[in-house]
């Protein structure tokens, strides 16, 4: 567990809150429905239990009723959210909010603290952040992004499309990123925008069906068509946006890992107790030779994947930018994470796929982070670019 690594009592005792909460409300939720949320209801109903429990938002400051973590705290209560796939809503750490409030706290003026992040953090609403475009906009290379805004005499007014917009549906507002200077392939000039639901420019298209359920408010395509929004709408500085995006990606990328390392415990726990329980050839299916391997693998994924992520968030937490960190964390993280979860299913047999475990359900979960946070692909081309930009200065 990653708690065994967290120095602070105070952070342990709370890592281990989040885990009892976790495994005694959230859990029998989840099995329940399935691994997925389907109203209001039941996410305000375990939102309160979190808040009873004392576990609620503990990532934000005190100001806004938390404990201000620090990056390697977060990985240690997270990864005991992730647990379970309804803990991290319960929590009130699910994306795109918990990355959204960090932003916002960095970034956001007070006024739009008072109006925007102190609901998102008492759990009163939910937001959503939009980049991504359809073809041929912005996805793996921001730099694409087509959606403009240009100056009105009321602020401004935002035009284009966006896509996979997760958690859009309900959502109380949402940040756009959109073009105000540049064309695209200029890699500045992007501003953030806040656009309160109910603007009538801000329409949502459909909800696109996707191997994936459960994060909440779906993903979503939206058409921004004369979408006009107050100056204070401007989150941060004009032309910063693209600046402010990776202080969300980074730490963003790292808090996706945590929860889903969370997910890939689960499913070994399920895996095992399935091992040492189950009975063929006249042994356990556990002390079979190459069920034990999968039983390992499982083992030394998870913590590799959990050691990577200590080290980018450590960087984190000394200020650094921690770009090869995070983008080598994230890119084992999603890839063992998958690893993991699958072997986890093939050691349960035939129950694996059932609905009776939801090994089923946690694969489908997983397998899109692969592709959001910087697909795999993107992350190892990055990496290998900074390493032979060291071996040319000589600093390798
Ligand atoms: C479940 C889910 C939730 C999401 N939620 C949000 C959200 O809330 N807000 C938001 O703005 N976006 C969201 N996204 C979008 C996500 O950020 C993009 O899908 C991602 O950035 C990739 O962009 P793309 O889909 O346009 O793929 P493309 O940019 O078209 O890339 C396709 C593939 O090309 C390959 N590739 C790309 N670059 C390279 C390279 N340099 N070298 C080699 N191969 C490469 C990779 O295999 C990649 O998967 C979400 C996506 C998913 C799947």
């Amino acid at each position: 567990m990653a708690v065994e690594l967290v120095q602070d009592p105070a952070v342990a005792d709370l890592a281990e809150r989040t885990a009892k909460f976790v495994r005694e409300i959230v859990i029998p939720v989840e099995e329940r429905d399935g691994g997925v949320v389907r109203s209001e209801d039941v996410r305000v109903s375990l939102q309160q239990a979190a808040k009873e429990a004392g576990v609620f938002a503990p990532h934000v400051g005190e100001r806004f009723g938390g404990h201000g973590l620090d990056m390697r705290s977060r990985a240690a209560v997270f990864e005991e959210a992730g647990y379970s796939l309804l803990g991290p809503l319960a929590v009130n750490i699910a994306a795109p909010d918990e990355g959204n409030m960090h932003m916002l706290e960095l970034i956001a003026t007070e006024e739009q603290k008072e109006r925007y992040l102190a609901p998102l953090a008492a759990g009163e609403i939910r937001s959503c952040f939009a980049m991504t475009e359809p073809a041929p906009g912005a996805g793996s290379d921001p730099a694409a992004l087509t959606t403009t805004a240009v100056e009105v005499e009321d602020g401004w007014r935002i035009d284009g499309r966006k896509w996979f917009i997760t958690g859009a549906d309900g959502a109380g507002f949402a940040i756009c990123m959109a073009r105000t200077a540049g064309a695209p392939g200029d890699s500045g000039g992007a501003t953030m925008f806040l656009v309160d639901a109910g603007n009538p420019g801000m329409k949502m298209v459909r909800h696109i069906d996707t191997l994936d359920e459960s994060l909440y408010g779906g993903h979503i395509e939206i058409l921004f068509e004369n979408c006009v929004v107050p100056p204070e709408a401007v989150l941060g500085e004009v032309d910063e946006g693209f600046r402010y995006a990776q202080v969300r990606l980074g730490p963003a990328r790292m808090t996706h890992c945590m929860r889903w390392l969370g997910i890939a415990r689960r499913s070994q726990d399920i895996a095992v107790g399935r091992a040492a329980e189950r009975r063929l050839f006249g042994s356990r299916l556990g002390d079979l030779g190459m069920a034990q391997q999968m039983i390992a693998d499982n083992e030394i994924d998870i913590a590799a994947a959990r050691g990577l992520i200590l080290r980018a968030c450590w960087e984190l937490d000394q200020g650094r930018s921690a770009s090869q960190s995070t983008s080598i964390a994230k890119t084992f993280t999603a890839e063992a994470v998958w690893r993991v979860v699958d072997r986890s299913l093939q050691l349960c047999g035939a129950l694996g796929v059932s609905g009776d475990v939801l090994l089923g359900r946690y694969l489908r979960e997983v397998r899109p982070f692969r592709i959001y946070d910087g697909a795999s692909e993107v992350h190892r081309w990055s990496i290998a670019r900074r390493a032979l930009r060291l071996h040319e200065a000589g600093d390798r």
